[in-house]
């Protein structure tokens, strides 16, 4: 049985911290905390760095174990809106085109599940390849024809300087050691390459109203970014950030409000069941704290 670790601060290695929230739910089972993409709530300790403000767990598990976590989980109803987070993806391109790489581009993109941002980047006319741990996904994102490989980024078989743009569309929060993590990129990225990094801001307004019951506080993200977070470890990690943006994304109704159950909303449980199916498929655009970050590897 694997045991929990005291962390430092993942940004600035700082070890002086306050605590931010104690756990009410007490799992232990890093199967039942890591194998799904929604996570659980009330299992963790958050504490947040007095030196640099940065608010993570800990202590916490090591990160093999949660990597394994990963690699089991099975996501189907995550899956299931694949087309509808295509086209989001699509419509974030289209927005940021002058920021991003031109067309015909190579750009790898991390923890890609079942590669709806691919199947967006090859429409855009990226060559895109893509990485996920889940095995799961790896095997639905082959059948439809992406260049997927399955692992982590410590362990990615492609040569250095490859590509034009790397993506971590909401991984840089799961990622046990983010900064690490971020050196590998800048090696595989060219002079000049793109870093772009979509995370759920603990930062925006609507965060801080919420608090402690910040929707995005889950036992899958380990690391909780705001935009002064995010532009410290990248200059941290060899990488200016020159853009952000608020993420819009496109569900189906009836998906929102699944998730909406899981998190314990109240009444939505109630509404769900009473909601036709037709009504269920309506797409419905919304704003859920998330930043879009864009950095380009230091000269
Ligand atoms: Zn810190």
């Amino acid at each position: 049985m694997a045991h929990k670790l005291d962390m430092k601060c993942p940004v600035c290695d700082s070890e002086h911290y306050e605590v931010f929230i104690e756990p009410w739910v007490n799992e232990l089972n890093p199967a039942k905390l890591y194998g799904a993409a929604s996570g659980m709530l009330g299992t963790q300790r958050l504490v947040t760095c007095v030196d640099c403000g940065m608010i993570f767990e800990s202590p916490r598990y090591d990160a093999a174990t949660i990597v394994k976590g990963y690699m089991s989980s099975k996501e189907g109803e995550h899956d299931s809106q694949y087309k509808m987070r295509v086209l989001s993806f699509y419509r974030s391109l289209k927005k940021n085109a002058n920021s991003l790489p031109d067309p015909g581009a190579k750009i790898l993109d991390i923890g890609t599940a079942g590669g709806a941002f691919l199947e967006a980047a090859m429409q855009y006319g990226y060559d895109a390849y893509g990485m996920e741990p889940s095995e799961d996904l790896v095997a639905r994102g082959k059948t439809r024809g992406l260049q997927i490989e399955q692992g982590a980024i410590e362990n990615h078989s492609f040569e250095q300087g490859k590509f034009d743009m790397v993506c971590l569309w909401d991984v840089i929060e799961h990622l046990p050691d983010p900064k690490t993590a971020l050196v590998e990129i800048r090696e595989l990225l060219k002079p000049n390459g793109i870093l772009l990094i979509n995370f759920p801001d603990i930062g925006t307004w609507q965060a801080k109203i919420a608090r402690k019951r910040f929707w995005w506080i889950l036992s899958v993200h380990l690391h909780h970014f705001t935009k002064k977070s995010i532009k410290d470890i990248c200059s941290r990690t060899g990488f200016d950030v020159f853009h952000y943006q608020r993420y819009w994304q496109t569900l189906e109704l009836g998906y929102l409000e699944r998730m909406a159950v899981h998190y314990r909303i109240p009444l939505t449980a109630f509404i769900t069941r009473f909601t036709p199916d037709f009504i269920q498929r309506i797409p419905i655009p919304y704003y859920a704290s998330q930043t879009t970050a864009l950095a380009r590897v230091q000269k």
